[in-house]
């Protein structure tokens, strides 16, 4: 073991996660000559998938300088504004799971406990009509949120569907400008210190050798070096979150696009639809203890806008965590580190908060494991947030009642969730840890559309009366009217550039 610094990065994985990772890489450590090599196989392919994001998609693309209209044009990007839930309390049920708060600017916090007063005093306020997000995207109208705090514009929040093999493509001419090293080839053999366990090179099908201090796995769903070479282990997590295969398909574009992604409930799993500049993403996450694989394939055709334009592929997974992400020399990041199921579109987010943690726990040579240590404790809490996230939209069902809708709604929930939801449903409060990834408009939202009814609400509203509660209500849903009408309508994709 020495304490040099490390002098060459080895990603294995040029998927969204290996081009993500190069990017950044190549960015940050621009100045320190520090060597990057990203090898991947076109034989074994990507993913393929993946091309809804959430808002902290900014911090990444700001990380790598990317210019947002020429990521957009590049990517064949719309703009997404949330995600609209179908389905998931019976065949007619629909809610808005906004980016951006609720209410006025600066009332995030408070404003959820005037609507739960209001619905508790009885009334009919309809929670849609207290997001400027969900209304605009309702209107298909867009516009920057603005950092005025006193601005209704402030309670804005966007992110962006876009197409992921050209954003793969994209970010490596991003990397390769900054002087990051691409092969082609497959990786047939992994070298290890007999000693240390440390990865030393990856030896490729054709007989050439990648030799390396930190090696970044990015192998996708078999964790070449994480799992494979060294044996992390992997939590299964499918007890929670039921659907383990998706078969994916293209159907023609939307003449008017649709500014958020579409999570439609099915009866052994759901579907999303994902509308791009030149295609509209479509999949069908099932699971495969209560529907055959040709059952969803048919399923998601029968579902589609149109013919699909492409063959239907499927695509197998188990949702769960490796038990470490870091292990020796070789930090896992993607897929590689495990994988929930695309509902709620965290997975790039996961592969951007890797990559931030790996860049403030940057080691030497000799791979520090308290460095390794932090980065699996943080990661184990960031995806284990996710998780209990995504359990609150299966467990809480009560319009279903197909098998497994039924066994989801009686499998126990892990005790932090459970304590969630109590608190709500006692107190209206939503008892985040200050580094939550999902924060309070997001929980109200999916617990309101879930239908999980609070019980109480914060009692410093009782300085005003019912009456003055409504009044307020009235006055904020106004504001967020005028406002939506006097945002623009979205326009239609410019046509593509020919090569
Ligand atoms: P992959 O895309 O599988 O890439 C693996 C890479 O490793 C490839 O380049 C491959 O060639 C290379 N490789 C593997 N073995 C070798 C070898 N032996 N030698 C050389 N190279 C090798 N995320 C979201 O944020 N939003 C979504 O809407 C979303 N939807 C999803 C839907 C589904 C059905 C699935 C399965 C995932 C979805 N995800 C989503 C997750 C998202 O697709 C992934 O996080 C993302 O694509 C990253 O994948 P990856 O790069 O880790 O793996």
């Amino acid at each position: 073991m020495t304490n040099e610094p490390v002098r060459r990065v080895v990603i294995l994985g040029g998927g969204t996660a290996g081009w993500m990772t190069a990017a950044a890489l190549s960015r940050a450590l621009a100045k320190t000559g520090i060597g990057i090599t990203l090898v991947e196989s076109e034989e074994i392919g990507t993913v393929g998938v993946g091309e809804s994001t959430i808002p902290t998609i900014h911090w990444f693309n700001n990380l790598v300088g990317l210019d947002e209209a020429r990521f957009m044009a590049e990517t064949r990007a719309t703009v997404k504004l949330g995600i609209e839930f179908r389905g998931w309390q019976g065949s007619d049920s629909a809610y808005f799971h906004p980016f951006g708060t609720y209410g006025g600017p600066g009332d995030a916090t408070m404003f959820p406990h005037r609507l739960i007063r209001a619905w508790l005093d009885g009334a009919a306020a309809e929670i849609e009509d207290y997001s400027l997000n969900t209304c605009i995207a309702r209107a298909r109208r867009f516009t920057r949120p603005v950092g005025d705090p006193r601005s209704l514009l402030s309670t804005l929040g966007y992110a962006f569907h876009f197409d992921a093999g050209l954003y793969a493509r994209f970010l490596r001419t991003i990397a390769e400008a900054n002087g990051m090293v691409r092969v082609e080839g497959k990786v047939g053999h992994v070298e290890q210190d007999a000693e240390s366990g440390f990865v030393r090179a990856l030896t490729l099908e054709c007989g050439a050798s990648l030799a390396g201090d930190l090696f970044i796995d990015c192998s996708g769903l078999r964790g070449l070096l994480i799992e494979q070479t060294l044996g992390a282990g992997f939590e299964d997590w499918s007890d929670w979150l039921p659907c383990d295969g998706a078969w994916a398909a293209p159907s023609a574009p939307e003449p008017s696009i649709t500014p958020y992604t579409q999570a439609i409930a099915h009866a052994a799993g759901w579907r999303w639809r994902i509308p791009l500049q030149h295609r509209v993403g479509n999949g069908h996450v099932f699971s495969s203890r209560f529907q055959s694989a040709e059952d969803a394939r048919q399923a998601l055709i029968d579902a589609m806008d149109g013919p699909p334009t492409a063959e239907p592929r499927l695509i197998r997974f188990t949702p769960g965590r490796r038990r470490r992400a870091w292990i020796g020399n070789v930090v896992a990041i993607g897929l590689s580190s495990g994988f929930l199921e695309p509902l709620e579109s965290t997975s790039i987010h996961l592969i951007q908060t890797g990559i931030g943690k790996l860049l403030s726990l940057f080691p030497r040579a000799n791979c520090d494991p308290l460095l390794a240590e932090q980065y699996n404790r943080v990661t184990q809490r960031e995806i284990e947030d996710v998780r209990d996230f995504l359990i609150l939209h299966y467990r809480m069902t009560q319009g279903r009642d197909e098998p497994m809708w039924r066994h989801c709604q009686s499998t126990p929930l892990p005790e932090a969730l459970a304590q969630k939801i109590e608190q709500y449903r006692a107190s209206g409060r939503l008892m985040l840890q200050p580094d939550e990834l999902f924060r309070d408009a997001s929980w109200f939202a999916v617990l309101t559309g879930q239908g999980v009814a609070a019980r109480d609400y914060n009692p410093l509203l009782d300085a005003g009366s019912a009456d003055e509660n409504l009044q307020h209500l009235a006055s904020i849903r106004a504001a967020i009217h005028a406002s939506c009408d006097r945002i623009p309508p979205i326009q239609p994709a410019p046509a593509r550039r020919s090569a």
